[in-house]
C-alpha cells in the first residue's frame, strides 16, 4: 500500500504539469497511466507534429513538449506507475481515498487529480469469439522481445509503422512471420517500407491482405487464424503467436463509475479549484467541463495550477498558501534545486 499526499491519474501534458505545480507547493505525487510511457495524446497521436500555441514556445512538437515537461518536473521526483489503469476509487472513513490499479498497485491518498484526457488508451482488439482467452500466452497487443518468439510461427495484424517494424524485428528469430492488413496500402515512413519490401522479396517474411474472421483452437492451444481475403475466400493460417498491433484508442473506462458528477462523459468542476463534486478529487485537462471550457493544453496548465492551490488546503489544513514567484522566491529555488540570485529585487 503506497501512502501519498497526491495521486495523479494520467501522465498526459496536463498530468505532468500537475506534478510541477504540486511540487512548488511541497506536495509530492505519484502518477499512474495505462500507457507504457508518459505523454498522453501528445505522444500517442501526434509525437512529431508541430504545436504552435504553447505560451512562450513559438514551435514545439508533441514529443518535444513531453520531454520538456519531464525535464521541468525532475526536481520533484514523481513516482510513475505506467502500463496500468486506475480501476477503483473509494473514499475511506478518514476522508482519504483508496485507489487501485489493474495491476494491483494500491494507494492511500489525501487528494486525487484526474487528468485522464479522453480516457485510457487501450489497444484496438480483434472482435473474434473465443480469442481473448489466449491473451498473454499466444495473443499479444504489444511488441515484446523477439528472442521470446524464436522458432515460432508468428502472425502480426496491423498496417502501420509499429506493426511493420515489429514484424521485421521478430522475423530475425521466428520460424515464419506474416504481416496481415485489411488493405494493400501500408502506412509507414518510406525507409521502413523499403526495408519491409526487401525482406519480403528475400522471403524473410510475407505480407497478406485480408482480415482475421475466426480462429481454430485445440483446447488450450490456439492453432490457426481463419483469414478472409478481399475476394471473400477464407483459409486457415497456422500460427503459434498472434500479435494484434492495430494502434490504441482511448476509452473513458472506470472514470465514469467513480460517482462523480458528469456531463456528456466529462467531469463537472468548479473554476476556482477545479474540484469535482467530491472534495479532494480534482479534474484537470481534457477530462473536465465547465462553462467556456476549451480543450487546449494551456487551459489544462492553468487548471492544474489552481487545483494545486486547492489541494494545498487539504494536505496542509489551517496553513495559508502564499503565492510565490519562481523568479524571486528562495524557497522555490531550493525546491527546484537552482541557485538563488543574490538579491530579491
Ligand atoms: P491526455 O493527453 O489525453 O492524457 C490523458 C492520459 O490519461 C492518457 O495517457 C491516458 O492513457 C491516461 N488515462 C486515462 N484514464 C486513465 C486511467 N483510468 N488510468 C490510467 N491512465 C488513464 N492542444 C493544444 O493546445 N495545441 C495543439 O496544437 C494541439 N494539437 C492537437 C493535435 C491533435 C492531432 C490532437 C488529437 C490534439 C491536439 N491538442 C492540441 C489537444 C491536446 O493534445 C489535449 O488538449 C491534451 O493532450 C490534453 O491533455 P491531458 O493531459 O488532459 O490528456
Amino acid at each position: 500500500m503506497i501512502e501519498t499526499d497526491a495521486l495523479i491519474v494520467g501522465a498526459g501534458p496536463v498530468g505532468l504539469f500537475q506534478v510541477f505545480q504540486l511540487g512548488l507547493l511541497e506536495i509530492s505525487a505519484h502518477v499512474v497511466d495505462s500507457l507504457p510511457h508518459p505523454g498522453g495524446q501528445c505522444m500517442e497521436l501526434y509525437p512529431d507534429k508541430p504545436i504552435y500555441d504553447i505560451p512562450g514556445t513559438p514551435r514545439t512538437t508533441g514529443r518535444a513538449l513531453v520531454t520538456s515537461l519531464l525535464e521541468q518536473i525532475k526536481p520533484f521526483k514523481p513516482s510513475f506507475h505506467l502500463g496500468q489503469e486506475v480501476s477503483t476509487l473509494a473514499q475511506q472513513a478518514d476522508g482519504r481515498f483508496l485507489v487501485e490499479t489493474s495491476r494491483g498497485t494500491a494507494f492511500i491518498t489525501k487528494t486525487i487529480f484526474i487528468a485522464a484526457g479522453v480516457g485510457a488508451f487501450q489497444p484496438r482488439r480483434l472482435k473474434i469469439d473465443g480469442l481473448d482467452v489466449f491473451e498473454h500466452r499466444q495473443l499479444f497487443h504489444h511488441a515484446g522481445d523477439p528472442a521470446d518468439f524464436a522458432g515460432k510461427q508468428v502472425l502480426v495484424v496491423g498496417g502501420d509503422a509499429p506493426a511493420i517494424e515489429w514484424a521485421m524485428r521478430v522475423a530475425g528469430t521466428a520460424r515464419s512471420v506474416t504481416l496481415l492488413h485489411r488493405r494493400d496500402v501500408l502506412q509507414a515512413p518510406p525507409d521502413v517500407l523499403a526495408r519491409f519490401k526487401s525482406l519480403c522479396d528475400a522471403k524473410a517474411l510475407s505480407f497478406q491482405v485480408g482480415q482475421v474472421t475466426g480462429i481454430q483452437a485445440n483446447g488450450e492451444k490456439l492453432q490457426a487464424a481463419r483469414i478472409t481475403d478481399v475476394n471473400g475466400e477464407t483459409a486457415p493460417l497456422p500460427l503459434d503467436t498472434l500479435f494484434v498491433l492495430q494502434g490504441l484508442s482511448p476509452k473513458l473506462g472506470p472514470v465514469a463509475h467513480w460517482g462523480l458528477d458528469m456531463e456528456r462523459k466529462q467531469l463537472q468542476v468548479d473554476t476556482e479549484k477545479f474540484s469535482t463534486s467530491t472534495p479532494g478529487i480534482f479534474a484537470v485537462g481534457d477530462i473536465n467541463t465547465y462553462s467556456g471550457k476549451r480543450k487546449l493544453i494551456l487551459s489544462g496548465f492553468h487548471e492544474a495550477t489552481l487545483a494545486a492551490f486547492g489541494a494545498s488546503e487539504i494536505v496542509y489544513p489551517g496553513q495559508k498558501t502564499l503565492l510565490q514567484y519562481t523568479t524571486t522566491s528562495p524557497k522555490l529555488h531550493k525546491l527546484l534545486g537552482v541557485d538563488s540570485p543574490l538579491s530579491d529585487d
